[in-house]
Protein backbone atom coordinates (compact mmCIF):
# COMPACT_ATOMS: atom_id res chain seq x y z
CA UNK A 1 0.00 0.00 0.00
CA UNK A 2 3.10 2.42 0.92
CA UNK A 3 1.14 5.82 0.72
CA UNK A 4 0.96 9.01 2.79
CA UNK A 5 -0.09 8.11 6.50
CA UNK A 6 -1.44 10.34 9.37
CA UNK A 7 -2.41 9.71 12.29
CA UNK A 8 -3.50 11.82 15.73
CA UNK A 9 -5.55 11.23 18.63
CA UNK A 10 -6.92 14.32 18.64
CA UNK A 11 -9.58 14.39 15.73
CA UNK A 12 -9.18 18.40 14.71
CA UNK A 13 -5.54 17.93 14.93
CA UNK A 14 -5.92 15.14 12.35
CA UNK A 15 -7.88 17.17 10.17
CA UNK A 16 -4.88 19.27 10.03
CA UNK A 17 -2.36 16.52 8.92
CA UNK A 18 -5.00 15.38 6.16
CA UNK A 19 -4.28 19.25 4.80
CA UNK A 20 -0.69 18.37 4.40
CA UNK A 21 -0.67 14.82 3.47
CA UNK A 22 -3.31 15.45 0.65
CA UNK A 23 -1.11 17.97 -1.00
CA UNK A 24 1.86 15.58 -0.57
CA UNK A 25 -0.20 12.05 -1.86
CA UNK A 26 -1.26 14.27 -4.86
CA UNK A 27 2.78 14.90 -5.36
CA UNK A 28 4.02 11.79 -5.09
CA UNK A 29 0.72 9.98 -6.49
CA UNK A 30 0.14 8.11 -4.09
CA UNK A 31 -2.69 7.48 -1.23
CA UNK A 32 -3.41 9.19 2.12
CA UNK A 33 -4.30 6.93 4.72
CA UNK A 34 -5.44 7.85 8.07
CA UNK A 35 -5.22 5.77 10.97
CA UNK A 36 -7.73 6.65 14.00
CA UNK A 37 -7.90 4.65 17.19
CA UNK A 38 -11.19 4.26 19.69
CA UNK A 39 -13.61 5.64 17.22
CA UNK A 40 -14.59 5.21 14.17
CA UNK A 41 -14.72 8.92 12.07
CA UNK A 42 -13.84 6.65 8.94
CA UNK A 43 -16.24 9.03 6.63
CA UNK A 44 -15.07 12.38 8.49
CA UNK A 45 -11.66 11.64 7.45
CA UNK A 46 -12.67 10.28 3.86
CA UNK A 47 -14.70 13.23 3.38
CA UNK A 48 -11.79 15.59 4.30
CA UNK A 49 -9.37 13.86 2.20
CA UNK A 50 -7.98 10.40 2.88
CA UNK A 51 -8.12 7.63 0.17
CA UNK A 52 -8.17 5.00 3.43
CA UNK A 53 -9.25 5.31 6.90
CA UNK A 54 -7.89 2.01 9.09
CA UNK A 55 -9.72 2.37 12.48
CA UNK A 56 -8.17 0.93 15.37
CA UNK A 57 -10.47 -0.60 18.23
CA UNK A 58 -9.17 -1.96 21.47
CA UNK A 59 -9.41 -2.25 25.33
CA UNK A 60 -7.49 0.70 26.30
CA UNK A 61 -8.57 4.29 26.62
CA UNK A 62 -4.83 5.55 26.46
CA UNK A 63 -4.06 6.19 22.46
CA UNK A 64 -0.31 5.53 24.00
CA UNK A 65 -1.16 1.48 24.71
CA UNK A 66 -1.74 1.78 20.82
CA UNK A 67 1.80 2.78 19.47
CA UNK A 68 2.85 -1.02 18.93
CA UNK A 69 -0.47 -1.94 17.29
CA UNK A 70 -0.02 1.37 15.26
CA UNK A 71 3.65 0.01 14.63
CA UNK A 72 2.28 -3.31 13.29
CA UNK A 73 0.13 -2.06 11.14
CA UNK A 74 2.22 0.42 9.33
CA UNK A 75 5.25 -1.75 9.24
CA UNK A 76 3.54 -3.99 7.02
CA UNK A 77 2.11 -1.33 4.73
CA UNK A 78 5.72 0.43 5.10
CA UNK A 79 3.98 4.00 4.48
CA UNK A 80 6.36 6.33 2.43
CA UNK A 81 6.36 8.55 5.28
CA UNK A 82 4.17 8.82 8.48
CA UNK A 83 2.89 12.14 9.71
CA UNK A 84 1.95 12.25 13.65
CA UNK A 85 0.24 15.08 15.36
CA UNK A 86 2.78 16.51 17.78
CA UNK A 87 1.00 16.49 21.04
CA UNK A 88 2.41 15.52 23.98
CA UNK A 89 0.39 11.94 23.47
CA UNK A 90 1.49 12.31 19.61
CA UNK A 91 5.17 12.48 20.13
CA UNK A 92 5.48 9.43 22.57
CA UNK A 93 3.40 7.03 20.37
CA UNK A 94 5.71 8.59 17.27
CA UNK A 95 8.66 7.96 19.29
CA UNK A 96 7.36 4.42 20.19
CA UNK A 97 6.43 3.55 16.53
CA UNK A 98 9.91 4.43 15.63
CA UNK A 99 11.92 2.35 17.85
CA UNK A 100 9.46 -0.66 16.94
CA UNK A 101 10.24 -0.13 13.60
CA UNK A 102 13.87 0.97 13.54
CA UNK A 103 12.77 4.23 11.75
CA UNK A 104 13.70 7.73 11.68
CA UNK A 105 11.81 10.56 13.36
CA UNK A 106 11.69 14.53 12.69
CA UNK A 107 10.25 15.93 15.93
CA UNK A 108 8.45 19.40 15.50
CA UNK A 109 8.90 19.49 11.72
CA UNK A 110 7.78 23.51 10.65
CA UNK A 111 7.03 22.23 7.05
CA UNK A 112 7.56 19.35 4.93
CA UNK A 113 8.00 19.08 1.08
CA UNK A 114 8.65 17.31 -1.66
CA UNK A 115 12.16 18.23 -3.23
CA UNK A 116 13.36 16.54 -6.40
CA UNK A 117 10.89 13.62 -6.04
CA UNK A 118 12.19 13.44 -2.39
CA UNK A 119 10.52 14.41 1.23
CA UNK A 120 12.66 17.55 3.06
CA UNK A 121 11.43 18.38 6.71
CA UNK A 122 12.72 21.81 8.15
CA UNK A 123 12.65 22.13 12.01
CA UNK A 124 14.05 24.69 13.93
CA UNK A 125 17.28 23.64 16.15
CA UNK A 126 19.32 25.47 19.05
CA UNK A 127 16.28 26.82 20.77
CA UNK A 128 15.59 29.16 17.28
CA UNK A 129 19.22 29.99 16.33
CA UNK A 130 19.16 27.85 12.97
CA UNK A 131 16.59 25.74 11.23
CA UNK A 132 17.53 22.32 10.31
CA UNK A 133 16.81 20.83 7.03
CA UNK A 134 16.86 17.14 6.15
CA UNK A 135 15.88 15.04 3.34
CA UNK A 136 14.53 12.03 5.16
CA UNK A 137 14.50 8.32 4.22
CA UNK A 138 11.88 5.90 3.17
CA UNK A 139 9.13 5.22 5.97
CA UNK A 140 10.75 8.02 8.44
CA UNK A 141 8.60 9.54 10.92
CA UNK A 142 7.23 13.04 11.53
CA UNK A 143 5.82 14.68 14.09
CA UNK A 144 3.86 18.30 12.97
CA UNK A 145 2.69 20.74 15.78
CA UNK A 146 -0.93 21.52 15.74
CA UNK A 147 -2.09 24.25 14.03
CA UNK A 148 0.90 24.41 11.66
CA UNK A 149 -2.06 23.33 8.74
CA UNK A 150 -5.81 24.32 8.15
CA UNK A 151 -7.75 22.03 8.82
CA UNK A 152 -9.04 19.64 5.30
CA UNK A 153 -12.46 20.77 4.41
CA UNK A 154 -14.76 18.03 3.68
CA UNK A 155 -15.83 17.55 -0.16
CA UNK A 156 -18.77 15.48 0.13
CA UNK A 157 -18.35 14.22 -3.16
CA UNK A 158 -15.22 12.27 -1.72
CA UNK A 159 -15.39 8.37 -1.72
CA UNK A 160 -12.92 5.94 0.18
CA UNK A 161 -12.06 2.54 1.60
CA UNK A 162 -12.67 1.85 5.76
CA UNK A 163 -10.60 -1.14 7.06
CA UNK A 164 -11.64 -1.75 10.73
CA UNK A 165 -9.34 -3.75 13.16
CA UNK A 166 -10.05 -4.71 16.66
CA UNK A 167 -6.13 -5.48 18.95
CA UNK A 168 -5.77 -6.05 22.52
CA UNK A 169 -2.81 -3.93 24.01
CA UNK A 170 -1.07 -4.65 27.13
CA UNK A 171 -2.16 -1.82 29.43
CA UNK A 172 0.71 -1.01 31.24
CA UNK A 173 -1.05 2.11 33.31
CA UNK A 174 -3.58 2.13 34.98
CA UNK A 175 -6.29 5.39 35.44
CA UNK A 176 -6.71 5.84 38.91
CA UNK A 177 -8.87 8.78 38.81
CA UNK A 178 -9.36 11.78 36.15
CA UNK A 179 -8.98 15.34 36.82
CA UNK A 180 -9.29 18.24 34.52
CA UNK A 181 -7.12 20.84 33.88
CA UNK A 182 -8.44 24.62 35.02
CA UNK A 183 -6.99 26.51 32.94
CA UNK A 184 -7.03 30.17 34.40
CA UNK A 185 -6.11 32.40 30.97
CA UNK A 186 -7.78 32.66 27.85
CA UNK A 187 -7.40 30.27 24.85
CA UNK A 188 -4.79 32.53 22.84
CA UNK A 189 -3.93 29.83 20.20
CA UNK A 190 -7.45 30.22 18.85
CA UNK A 191 -7.14 34.04 19.22
CA UNK A 192 -8.07 36.05 16.40
CA UNK A 193 -6.55 39.54 17.57
CA UNK A 194 -3.64 39.27 20.61
CA UNK A 195 -2.09 41.77 22.52
CA UNK A 196 1.64 40.62 23.82
CA UNK A 197 3.17 42.04 26.73
CA UNK A 198 6.77 42.22 28.14
CA UNK A 199 9.43 42.87 30.44
CA UNK A 200 8.98 46.36 28.98
CA UNK A 201 6.05 46.95 31.65
CA UNK A 202 7.12 48.36 34.73
CA UNK A 203 5.01 46.84 37.00
CA UNK A 204 2.07 44.39 37.34
CA UNK A 205 -0.40 47.21 37.33
CA UNK A 206 0.43 48.63 34.20
CA UNK A 207 -1.22 45.51 32.38
CA UNK A 208 -4.12 47.76 32.51
CA UNK A 209 -3.23 48.89 29.37
CA UNK A 210 -3.04 46.12 28.13
CA UNK A 211 -6.33 45.22 29.23
CA UNK A 212 -7.78 48.60 28.02
CA UNK A 213 -6.73 48.22 24.55
CA UNK A 214 -7.30 44.21 24.00
CA UNK A 215 -10.90 45.56 25.14
CA UNK A 216 -11.60 47.77 22.65
CA UNK A 217 -9.82 45.52 20.33
CA UNK A 218 -11.56 42.36 21.17
CA UNK A 219 -8.68 40.90 21.93
CA UNK A 220 -6.97 37.97 23.93
CA UNK A 221 -3.74 38.83 26.02
CA UNK A 222 -1.19 36.51 26.00
CA UNK A 223 3.28 37.42 26.99
CA UNK A 224 6.52 36.89 26.55
CA UNK A 225 7.71 33.55 28.99
CA UNK A 226 10.12 36.39 31.33
CA UNK A 227 6.24 37.96 32.31
CA UNK A 228 4.70 34.39 32.75
CA UNK A 229 7.36 32.79 34.64
CA UNK A 230 9.43 35.03 36.28
CA UNK A 231 7.25 37.68 36.82
CA UNK A 232 4.01 35.87 37.67
CA UNK A 233 1.80 38.29 36.21
CA UNK A 234 -0.06 36.15 33.54
CA UNK A 235 -0.50 31.95 33.70
CA UNK A 236 1.84 30.40 31.69
CA UNK A 237 -0.47 28.76 29.50
CA UNK A 238 -0.29 32.20 27.77
CA UNK A 239 2.85 32.47 27.13
CA UNK A 240 4.02 32.00 23.53
CA UNK A 241 7.24 31.18 22.16
CA UNK A 242 9.37 27.87 20.89
CA UNK A 243 8.68 26.59 24.60
CA UNK A 244 5.34 28.17 25.02
CA UNK A 245 2.02 28.54 22.71
CA UNK A 246 2.53 28.44 19.04
CA UNK A 247 0.27 31.75 17.73
CA UNK A 248 -2.43 32.32 14.34
CA UNK A 249 -3.90 35.28 14.50
CA UNK A 250 -4.83 38.02 12.09
CA UNK A 251 -3.22 40.77 14.34
CA UNK A 252 -0.72 40.63 17.12
CA UNK A 253 0.33 43.51 18.67
CA UNK A 254 3.26 43.68 21.10
CA UNK A 255 4.58 46.23 24.37
CA UNK A 256 7.66 45.88 25.61
CA UNK A 257 8.67 42.44 24.45
CA UNK A 258 12.05 42.51 22.83
CA UNK A 259 11.43 39.59 20.60
CA UNK A 260 14.10 37.16 20.96
CA UNK A 261 14.04 33.87 18.76
CA UNK A 262 12.34 31.89 21.21
CA UNK A 263 9.69 34.37 21.30
CA UNK A 264 9.20 34.90 17.43
CA UNK A 265 9.17 31.21 17.00
CA UNK A 266 5.64 31.32 18.69
CA UNK A 267 4.48 34.53 16.36
CA UNK A 268 5.56 33.85 12.76
CA UNK A 269 2.49 32.39 11.30
CA UNK A 270 0.82 35.74 12.63
CA UNK A 271 -0.94 37.81 9.92
CA UNK A 272 0.13 40.80 10.61
CA UNK A 273 2.95 41.85 13.37
CA UNK A 274 2.62 45.34 15.13
CA UNK A 275 5.72 46.03 17.76
CA UNK A 276 5.99 49.15 20.15
CA UNK A 277 9.59 49.46 21.83
CA UNK A 278 11.99 51.80 22.57
CA UNK A 279 14.52 50.25 21.21
CA UNK A 280 14.89 50.72 17.69
CA UNK A 281 17.59 47.70 17.90
CA UNK A 282 15.42 45.36 19.62
CA UNK A 283 14.61 42.17 17.47
CA UNK A 284 11.19 42.33 17.32
CA UNK A 285 11.46 45.06 14.62
CA UNK A 286 12.62 42.51 12.20
CA UNK A 287 9.79 40.02 12.68
CA UNK A 288 7.58 43.45 12.33
CA UNK A 289 5.21 44.47 9.81
CA UNK A 290 4.49 47.69 11.27
CA UNK A 291 6.84 49.24 13.80
CA UNK A 292 6.48 52.09 16.30
CA UNK A 293 9.61 52.58 18.40
CA UNK A 294 8.88 54.60 21.57
CA UNK A 295 7.21 54.53 25.23
CA UNK A 296 4.53 52.32 25.66
CA UNK A 297 3.56 54.11 28.15
CA UNK A 298 2.81 57.15 25.32
CA UNK A 299 1.69 55.09 22.58
CA UNK A 300 -0.67 52.50 24.08
CA UNK A 301 -3.22 55.06 25.46
CA UNK A 302 -2.87 56.54 21.97
CA UNK A 303 -3.77 53.84 20.50
CA UNK A 304 -6.58 52.96 22.86
CA UNK A 305 -8.26 56.63 22.63
CA UNK A 306 -7.91 56.25 18.49
CA UNK A 307 -9.24 52.74 18.43
CA UNK A 308 -12.24 53.76 20.67
CA UNK A 309 -13.05 57.19 18.21
C1 LIG B 1 15.47 27.45 25.81
C2 LIG B 1 14.73 28.75 25.94
C3 LIG B 1 13.40 28.77 25.61
C4 LIG B 1 12.69 29.97 25.70
N1 LIG B 1 11.37 29.98 25.31
C5 LIG B 1 10.71 31.15 25.34
C6 LIG B 1 9.37 31.21 24.90
O1 LIG B 1 8.75 30.20 24.54
N2 LIG B 1 8.75 32.41 24.91
C7 LIG B 1 9.39 33.58 25.31
O2 LIG B 1 8.76 34.64 25.29
N3 LIG B 1 10.65 33.53 25.74
C8 LIG B 1 11.33 32.36 25.78
N4 LIG B 1 12.60 32.34 26.21
C9 LIG B 1 13.16 33.59 26.80
C10 LIG B 1 13.64 34.56 25.71
O3 LIG B 1 14.95 34.23 25.32
C11 LIG B 1 13.65 36.02 26.24
O4 LIG B 1 14.44 36.09 27.40
C12 LIG B 1 12.26 36.56 26.56
O5 LIG B 1 11.37 36.33 25.50
C13 LIG B 1 12.38 38.07 26.81
O6 LIG B 1 11.14 38.56 27.24
P1 LIG B 1 10.79 40.09 27.06
O7 LIG B 1 10.83 40.45 25.62
O8 LIG B 1 9.53 40.29 27.82
O9 LIG B 1 11.93 40.84 27.90
P2 LIG B 1 13.20 41.64 27.41
O10 LIG B 1 14.04 40.84 26.50
O11 LIG B 1 13.83 42.17 28.67
O12 LIG B 1 12.61 42.85 26.55
C14 LIG B 1 11.92 43.94 27.10
C15 LIG B 1 11.75 44.97 25.99
O13 LIG B 1 10.97 46.04 26.48
C16 LIG B 1 11.48 47.23 25.92
N5 LIG B 1 11.02 48.33 26.79
C17 LIG B 1 11.43 48.65 28.05
N6 LIG B 1 10.71 49.69 28.51
C18 LIG B 1 9.82 50.04 27.53
C19 LIG B 1 8.82 51.02 27.42
N7 LIG B 1 8.54 51.87 28.42
N8 LIG B 1 8.11 51.10 26.26
C20 LIG B 1 8.37 50.25 25.23
N9 LIG B 1 9.32 49.29 25.29
C21 LIG B 1 10.04 49.17 26.44
C22 LIG B 1 12.98 47.04 25.89
O14 LIG B 1 13.59 47.91 24.94
C23 LIG B 1 13.07 45.56 25.49
O15 LIG B 1 13.16 45.42 24.07
C24 LIG B 1 13.33 31.16 26.15
C25 LIG B 1 14.68 31.12 26.49
C26 LIG B 1 15.37 29.94 26.39
C27 LIG B 1 16.82 29.92 26.75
Amino acid sequence: MAGIWVYSEDNIVEQQLLTIGRSLADSLKEPLIAVNIMEDNSLDLILRGADKAIIIEGNSVLPESYAKSIAEIAGKEKPTTFLIGGTLRGKEVAAKIAAHLNVGLVNSALSIKVIDGNLETERIMYGGLAVCTEILAPASIVTIEPRTYDAAQGDPSRTGETEKITVEVAEIVTVGNVCPIIKQGADITTAEKLICVGRGLAKQEDMKLAQDLAAKLGAEIGCTRSVAEDYHWLPNETYIGLSGQKVKPQLYISMGVSGQVQHTAGIRDSKIIVAIDTNENAPIFEAADYGIVGDLYDIVPLLTEKIVK
